[in-house]
């Protein structure tokens, strides 16, 4: 057999979207190390601005993780202790972990199984059957817990945008803060039927995180992340946050974080995100030739892209019935694939204090269960997208 096409596939490839730009990148650090600017000053300043209009917002503070970011935004946009914050348990689980560092009380509802998703439907659901609305604040109050709802964090998972318009009208009806999890999102667009025009992921909440972790589509060289909002007094309060709650250095408003983003992540950042609408461009490509491909297999369910949405595919997902299966034979012809995620929020050992049961959340439970992310990257090519549909198409056939 020919050998090049028997070279193992990475789930992905992080080496060679790197080498590719090595020079610029090492240029950054030699700018840096010239001056000792490590931490803030114009890197910093020149990406949040670029990032910023990227993502059509007025604002954008880099901070250091998306799940920091996540933290900042929730405590920012107003989450106080004690207060419900829905989101779906079919995520990292970042966000939840950022809803309870924040002081919030995490909360769940179902995704939709078509776009793995938040379900609007379920979400609506949960206010009207689980809640009272208080009068004074217009805010939802579960019933059993005697706590109040203030807020949602829509995931935009693998890269494609939940469906935000009627998110948008309930949290304006109950008075809710909208957070976007934008992390596997960067550049992806949703059309709005309410404003009539496409919005970028992380310019519809009230603000949105970002994670720049390597394998993310924009990806630092470290850690590092990033809120974007419009409202500017949301950005100052996370600027704050990031540097121990000082507006000027020892003078302390709050007790803050040491949540920073690095100057040489910024530069790197910077010199990366120029290339990141033609590796989102690449990953397109790959998918609808995945789609094309992985069609004509029997049993095979490929990514719903909803026609209101323009996913950038952070990851490119399947479903099938023999999962486990299909994943052990595509490892044994060398291609990698992964599982996002196998075990839903609500079912973790570190969250059975909250008592949920298998079967609460059935579309969370079904994808957890059946869903195999394949190879996906900006240099993935046609013949190794090629490879892994024949072995699909061949096991689909066998099994
Ligand atoms: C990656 C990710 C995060 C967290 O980002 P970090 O930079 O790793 O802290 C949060 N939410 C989702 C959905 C993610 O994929």
């Amino acid at each position: 057999m020919n050998k090049l096409t028997d070279a193992p596939i990475p789930f992905l490839d992080l080496v060679t979207p790197h080498l590719e730009i090595e020079e610029e990148l090492v240029s950054v650090f030699r700018s840096v190390v010239k001056t000792a600017g490590f931490i803030g000053g114009p890197l910093l300043e020149n990406f949040e601005k670029d990032f910023a209009d990227f993502c059509g917002t007025q604002h954008c503070v880099g901070v250091a993780s998306g799940t920091d970011a996540l933290r900042f935004a929730l405590m920012a946009a107003g989450v106080g202790p004690g207060q419900i914050v829905v989101t779906v348990p079919n995520t990292f689980i970042a966000t939840t972990e950022a809803i309870s560092q924040a002081g919030g009380v995490p909360d769940f509802v179902d995704i939709d199984e078509s776009t793995y998703n938040v379900d609007p439907m379920k979400l609506r659901e949960y206010i009207d059957t689980k809640c009272f609305v208080d009068r004074a604040s217009g805010r939802p109050v579960h019933k059993e817990k005697n706590l109040v709802v203030s807020a949602v964090v829509p995931v935009h998972l693998y890269g494609q945008p939940a469906d935000m318009d009627p998110i948008l009208e309930m949290a304006e009806k109950y008075n809710l803060v909208v957070v976007e999890d934008a992390c596997q999102a960067h550049g992806a667009e949703y059309f709005s039927k309410r404003g009539n025009s496409w919005k970028k992921a992380g310019s519809m909440g009230a603000a949105a995180a970002f994670s720049f972790y390597p394998g993310k589509n924009l990806g630092a060289c470290g850690e590092a992340g990033a809120v974007t909002t419009d409202d500017p007094a949301i950005a100052a309060r996370i600027r704050i946050i990031r540097d121990h709650g000082q507006p000027k250095k020892y003078y302390h408003d709050l007790e803050g974080y040491n949540g920073r983003l690095d100057a040489i992540q910024a530069g790197i950042l910077q010199v990366k995100l120029k290339h990141l609408s033609s590796w989102n461009e690449k990953r397109r490509q790959c998918a609808a030739f995945y789609n094309e491909q992985l069609g004509k297999a029997p049993g095979v369910i490929t990514p719903f892209a909803h026609p209101g949405t323009r996913p950038v595919y952070h990851l490119y997902v399947i479903r099938i019935e023999n999962r486990d299966a299909l994943q052990k034979y595509l490892a044994d012809n060398g291609v990698a694939t992964g599982l996002h995620y196998p075990v839903p929020l609500h079912l973790q050992n570190c969250y059975r204090t909250m008592n949920f049961t298998a079967g609460t959340f059935p579309a969370t439970e079904m994808t957890a269960a059946r869903t195999l992310s394949l190879p996906m990257g900006p240099t993935l090519d046609k013949s190794q997208v090629e490879r892994v549909s024949r072995l699909i198409c061949r096991f689909m056939a066998a099994n």
